[in-house]
């Protein structure tokens, strides 16, 4: 059975599916089954509501001050679990709760998720993968429309309601990608964060 919390590093992680609306070239999913402590992250099923919440109530979070929804899957995908499981992590565990996201969660519920998400989060990352359209389309590979322009409104409004927000990139993206990658992100007025491909 996967594992729904796993620890990597200095932080716990939540993996509350594997659905994703993305085929990202990079996705770590298809290079290996499981990272830190997980030794996988492929659910047979996805977990339901009440598994992901009993895990959290279960899990020792000793040591630990966050909670951050991330794994083989996309969480949005998962909204209603991501909006319970949250509330209970912060409510009964009293943990910081972050979202770790491609963005997409507006496209894939079809409506505005951010003033739900702004209730149960205390902070989010987005995935940005790209400067501009046609070269997230190719890295990303998304299977809802318009997606660039979807993630870049999503993590407007997620900057305005939710303020914790940061963008990141991997560090295997040329150097004048890196640039127009910054200067979006000051468009945006959100902190870019560029991380070492794993
Ligand atoms: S959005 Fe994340 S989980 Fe989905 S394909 Fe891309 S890297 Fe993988």
């Amino acid at each position: 059975m996967a594992d729904i919390i796993y620890s990597y590093k200095d932080s716990v992680y939540a993996n509350i599916t594997n659905k994703c609306n993305c085929r990202c070239t990079f996705c770590i999913r298809f290079l290996k089954d499981g990272v830190g402590d997980a030794d996988t992250l492929w659910h047979q099923t996805n977990p339901s509501k009440g598994e992901v919440i009993q895990a959290i109530r279960d899990y020792d979070f000793t040591g630990f001050e966050e909670l951050v929804f991330c794994g083989y899957g996309e969480p949005t995908c998962a909204l209603d679990i991501l909006l319970a499981a949250a509330k209970v992590a912060r409510e009964e565990k009293h943990l910081r709760v972050r979202l770790n996201t491609n963005g997409l969660g507006n496209a894939e519920n079809k409506r505005d998720i951010v003033p739900e998400l702004a209730e149960v989060l205390d902070s989010v990352s987005i995935s940005l993968n790209a400067p501009e359209k046609e070269k997230y389309e190719q890295v990303v590979r998304p299977q809802v429309s318009d997606a660039f322009e979807e993630m870049c409104k999503f993590a407007k409004a997620s900057k305005e309601k939710i303020g914790d927000v940061r963008m990141t990139i991997v560090d295997v993206l040329p150097d004048d990608e890196v640039e127009k990658c910054k200067e979006l992100t000051k468009q945006l007025g959100i902190p870019l964060r560029v991380r070492h491909f794993t």
